[in-house]
């Protein structure tokens, strides 16, 4: 959903709630988006996001004064957005790929811009070279066209599903959760997930290979950019 139309809830200065958004707030190693919100009469830009409990706050490029229940209409950078997606669905695909194909190696941390992704591994064995043979790896599965389904479950289900979630974080949210959402990779990879992303690995376009830092046995570090 690139546009939509949402009622104000709360409004205060720069911050505004809506009764439903679609813009992504930070999380998971995506960023937040951007975007413009069209509120009383003005076009304000959305230049980020925050989470306050259950509530996302629009955070605007100025003051409006607007009161509750009128009607507002989002519509995000998707062109910015559209990247994110882009990067957090390679990164879901190297880590399946790591796991199905090589049967070790585990993304441990990431970080998505809209222009490059990084993430940390935890494989001891990786150096470079086996970095771009499991690059290469992933970009002639992803031109296979695997398509991404997204669903969510109860978490009775989730639990019975053990590579849900690989680091222990991950593990100890989901015993706090009623309903998760996963993140399927047909063939390849199974995770839960909140991020966005594309509908099919053929999206993805090329993975390359743009840094890679040894930060010890089981943190090598790697950048990709996309093309
Ligand atoms: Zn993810």
């Amino acid at each position: 959903m690139k546009e939509f139309d949402a009622t104000v809830v709360n409004a205060s200065g720069r911050e505004v709630i809506l009764d439903r958004t679609a813009f992504y707030p930070e999380g998971g190693g995506q960023p937040d988006d951007k975007g413009v919100l069209a509120i009383g009469g003005e076009v304000c830009g959305v230049v980020g996001l925050k989470k306050d409990g259950n509530n996302i706050i629009h955070i605007l490029d100025r003051e409006v004064n607007v009161g509750v229940g009128i009607v507002a209409t989002g519509k995000i950078d998707w062109e910015y957005r559209y990247a994110c997606m882009r990067y957090h669905t390679a990164l879901h695909l190297i880590d399946g790929i790591m796991e199905t194909v090589y049967k070790s190696g585990m993304i441990t941390g990431g970080q998505i811009y809209h222009d490059r992704a990084r993430m940390d591994i935890d494989m001891p064995s990786l150096d470079k070279g086996k970095v771009a043979e499991i690059l290469e790896k992933t970009n002639s599965i992803a031109k296979e066209g695997h398509y991404v389904l997204i669903r969510e479950i109860d978490r009775a289900d989730a639990m019975a599903m053990p590579g849900l979630s690989r680091t222990e974080p991950g593990r100890k949210l989901l015993e706090k959760l009623e309903r998760i959402r996963v993140v399927e990779i047909v063939g390849i990879d199974t995770q839960a997930d909140g991020g966005t992303h594309v509908k099919n690995t053929k999206e993805i376009g090329t993975i390359m290979l743009n840094g890679y830092e040894n930060k010890g046995a089981r943190r090598k570090r790697i950048e990709i950019v996309l093309a």
